[in-house]
């Protein structure tokens, strides 16, 4: 049996030397935690800074989450909206709610993910805030990076004529979530039932409890020497982040269906459920890729990269954001996939 200690047993200044390394990696970093404040020496950049909640229940569910992914997961999130400023990140802080249901081993576990993230993706630990909840696990983890004024990729600024870009592959996590309720419906229905993770799906459920943020993207853009006009992280989807883009730029979009990037067992997975792939594409969320639009320009330099998809064009505000079919019908895109009737 595994080793069960109380958050009581330690208290919350015990709790907090136990779960934090103390170690940094960064020479900006001029004090961790230990203080009242961190303090971070941001040189002649600009300090991008971005937060995000996970509340059991709502954003994740422990019948299926490993308390290390959710650890992982929640670093890479906020990694992902700096990389999505075309920034790098270096400096989070970590807020946490328990309640006692909670053994100092599950925070363990949760920090180690936490950890990994860090150690992947080149961030110190430098604070946060640890309390007590009547019940559910929440998590919330500031995230601090930066960037050259002149090197921040905003939202607003697609041009028409622009070529819309995204990274990976599209619709694996959603299907991977889909694959994780259906497993704990039948666990609820049979407890002794062993959940049904296979090879094949594995990939799936990889990329729904363990994203990663696209930071070799970044690294790609930067030595060539290609800076978007508009970037954004997806995850909520790729309609409703296109959405984000052309409003906030005050232009339209046309979407070829056929370059949408789907991975084949994401495919293959949403056939098994009668779902159509590239809604699963438009709308399931939670990817983490990155969409950007680019000067046509650039077009050589990016299909050199095999991790990014050309998939549209940029076009006038009054033509709207519409998606071309396979079959070469046109349809208005809608925040929930398209409608086609
Ligand atoms: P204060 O009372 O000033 O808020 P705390 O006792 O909450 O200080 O925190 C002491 C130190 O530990 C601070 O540097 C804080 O940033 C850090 N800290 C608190 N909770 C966490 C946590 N969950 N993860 C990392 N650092 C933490
Ligand atoms: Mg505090």
């Amino acid at each position: 049996m595994t080793k069960r200690t109380e958050i009581s047993e330690l208290g919350e200044f015990g709790l907090i030397q136990r779960l934090s390394q103390g170690n940094t990696q960064h020479s900006d970093t001029i004090k961790s935690i230990g203080d009242d404040c961190a303090v971070i020496d941001t040189k002649l950049l600009k300090t991008l800074v971005t937060t995000d909640f996970l509340v059991e229940d709502i954003h994740f569910d422990l019948s299926y989450t490993p308390l290390k992914h959710l650890g992982y997961k929640a670093v890479v999130v906020n990694v992902s909206d700096i990389y999505a400023m075309n920034g790098t990140p270096k400096h989070i802080t970590v807020s946490i709610a328990v309640s006692n249901r909670f053994s100092v081993e599950a925070l363990e576990e949760i920090y180690a993910g936490i950890y990994l993230a860090c150690e992947n993706y080149g961030i110190d630990v430098i604070g946060g805030d640890t309390t007590s909840s009547p019940k559910g696990l929440i998590i919330s983890i500031t995230a601090i990076g930066e960037a050259a004024e002149d090197k921040i990729v905003y939202r607003n600024q697609a041009k028409e004529g622009d070529l819309i870009c995204v990274t990976g592959n599209l619709g694996a996590a959603y299907l991977g979530l889909q694959i994780l309720i259906r497993e704990k419906q039948v666990y609820l229905e049979d407890p002794y039932m062993k959940p049904e993770i296979t090879e094949e799906n594995s990939y799936l459920i990889e990329r729904i409890l363990k994203p990663e943020a696209k930071k070799k993207i970044i690294e790609y853009l930067k030595t060539e020497n290609i800076l978007p006009h508009a970037m954004i992280d997806i995850s909520d989807g790729l309609s409703s982040e296109l959405m984000h883009i052309c409003s906030q730029s005050k232009v339209g979009c046309l979407i070829e269906e056929k370059e949408i990037p789907i991975d084949q067992t994401a495919y293959d997975q949403a056939m098994k459920f009668n779902l159509d792939p590239t809604v699963c594409a438009l709308s399931g969320g939670e990817d983490y890729e990155l969409l950007f639009t680019i000067d046509p320009k650039e077009r050589e330099k990016i299909i050199q990269n095999e991790g990014i998809s050309i998939i549209g064009v940029i076009t006038k505000p009054e033509d709207g954001l519409k998606l071309e079919s396979r079959g070469g019908n046109t349809f208005d895109l809608k925040a929930q996939g398209w409608v086609s009737f």
